[in-house]
């Protein structure tokens, strides 16, 4: 392979005590509770708005913010529910439809609010690391390559680009296999009848497999949730999945938007020619993003697993809890895998009302790096326990404790090992987290 040598002198154009990178909802929580806590704080991201997947690459809708019974994304994320999801109800399983403009325009509101520098257009493309520390982040925007120099640094980036970089070890798929949940190209559709429709947009599809409208058999479509808040008649596709991306590889990732857009003909016509409510239906717009559902999973000074999930976990370090099933899309187009995934979601990992596990602080901390923390998608967590946690509230709740924890860990020299996780659950809780077991008698917390 033929190499080029590069070394320069970079401008530190930002210093901070926190830097997060990324500002989707796990960025955009931390970034917050970190102004909040005192925290000089800087964030950089990619796109031209906050928010993540759910803006830059269409997801539809919140998935479930309670177990039914509390409210488990407290803090943070009832913010996000009452302010940028006012006047929406939830749906079925606590599902809630989502108007991004309504969420860029929340989220704008609320970083500005905290205090909190940032640009768009800003990309992470190195680090600098210096005795197990990460020294600078090295930034690329218009105007070239810069750094900035934090005490505390925060990837949520989804992929961990920051941590990658900084040379953290990370898992990809299961086993030494990169096989990963597939990404979704989600789009936007308007002429939809939703009072018409059954709600079983997969009943049809073995069927229309048959019949030659797919090239790709793939029997698992979560597709429109609900109507988009304020905009009758309109609705978002999650349809198709696109099997075999690599999200951590432009070449992957360029044809899996190619191969993305051409199926999404196939689509519409399924939808217009077999489904009640979509007769009329029509393509507005594709997201400019891949929703990527996986990708690199660092390891961190601890692993949440399946067995977490099952045994519904509580632990010493909690920051927070969560409920969503364990959501695993399947890596290949085959009904074995298919078969597998409904079985779990629908029964395996579904939890009854009011039942929740436990987030601890150590799944927030990567292994070799002191002064470096991870939420969101990529944080420390076995594939299945990745598949629940990674939903947007979920991102919430690690968000903002790795916001906390950052705030705190600058006060004192940066070291995210360096403080007693009994302050930082007494700052989680006053920031309104879902603490259960602070309430309990010192001895059985
Ligand atoms: C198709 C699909 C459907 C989904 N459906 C739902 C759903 O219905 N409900 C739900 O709650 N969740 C859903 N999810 C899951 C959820 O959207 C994501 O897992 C969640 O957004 C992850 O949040 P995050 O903060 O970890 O990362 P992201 O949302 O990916 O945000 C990361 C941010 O970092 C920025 N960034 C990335 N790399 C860099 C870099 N190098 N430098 C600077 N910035 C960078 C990105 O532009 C982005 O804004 C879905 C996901 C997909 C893909």
């Amino acid at each position: 392979m033929a190499m080029c040598r590069y070394a320069r002198d970079l401008e530190v154009a930002h210093d901070a005590d926190v830097f997060v990178a990324g500002g989707g909802p796990s960025g955009v929580a931390a970034a917050v509770t970190a102004a909040k806590c005192g925290a000089k704080v800087f964030l950089a991201e990619s796109t031209g708005a906050f928010s993540g997947m759910a803006t830059a690459a269409f997801v539809p809708a919140f998935a479930q913010f309670t177990d039914g019974v509390n409210f488990l994304a407290d803090g943070f994320g009832r913010q996000v529910r009452e302010r940028a999801c006012a006047g929406t109800a939830d749906l079925f399983d606590g599902w809630v439809p989502i108007n991004p403009e309504r969420l860029k325009s929340f989220y704008d509101e609320a970083v500005r609010e905290a205090g909190v520098d940032f640009s768009f257009f800003t990309n992470v493309v190195d680090a600098v690391t210096e005795d197990g520390r990460i020294a600078c982040a090295v930034l690329a925007s218009k105007r070239g390559l810069f750094a900035v120099r934090a005490r505390v640094f925060v990837d949520c980036t989804g992929d961990g680009d920051l941590l990658a970089f900084a040379g953290a070890p990370f898992e990809y798929g299961t086993d030494g296999d990169r096989e990963v949940q597939p990404p979704t190209l989600c789009s936007i559709w308007s002429g939809i009848d939703f009072n018409q429709r059954t709600g079983a947009d997969q009943a049809g599809l073995p069927q229309a497999i048959a019949d030659g409208i797919f090239s790709v058999p793939d029997l698992h479509l979560p597709g429109f949730i609900g109507e988009m808040p304020g905009v009758p008649g309109v609705g978002i596709g999650n349809v198709g999945h696109v099997f075999g991306t690599d999200a951590t590889d432009e070449r992957s990732l360029t044809e899996a938007m190619l191969d993305a857009r051409r199926r999404l003909a196939e689509y519409g016509r399924y939808y217009r020619e077999c489904l009640k409510g979509y007769e009329k239906m029509a393509l507005v717009c594709t997201a400019p993003r891949l929703g990527v559902r996986e990708s690199r999973r660092f390891v961190c000074d601890y692993t949440l697993s399946e067995s977490d999930f099952l045994s519904r976990a509580t632990f010493p370090d909690e920051i927070g809890r969560y409920a969503y099933p364990i959501d695993m899309h399947a890596s290949k187009a085959d009904a074995e895998a298919f078969g597998k995934m409904w079985e779990g979601y629908n029964a395996k990992y579904r939890y009854g009302e009011g039942e929740s596990y436990g987030i601890p602080y150590r799944s927030l901390t990567p292994k070799t790096l002191s002064n470096a923390l991870v939420a969101g998608r990529c944080l420390g967590a076995d594939r299945k326990m990745q598949a629940s946690i990674r939903v947007m509230p979920g991102c919430f709740i690690t968000g903002q404790a790795a916001g906390a924890a950052a705030a705190l860990a600058a006060e004192s020299g940066g070291d995210v090992r360096g403080f007693d996780v009994k302050t930082l659950q007494s700052r989680l809780k006053g920031l309104g987290a879902y603490l259960p077991r602070l309430a309990l008698p010192i001895g059985e917390q």
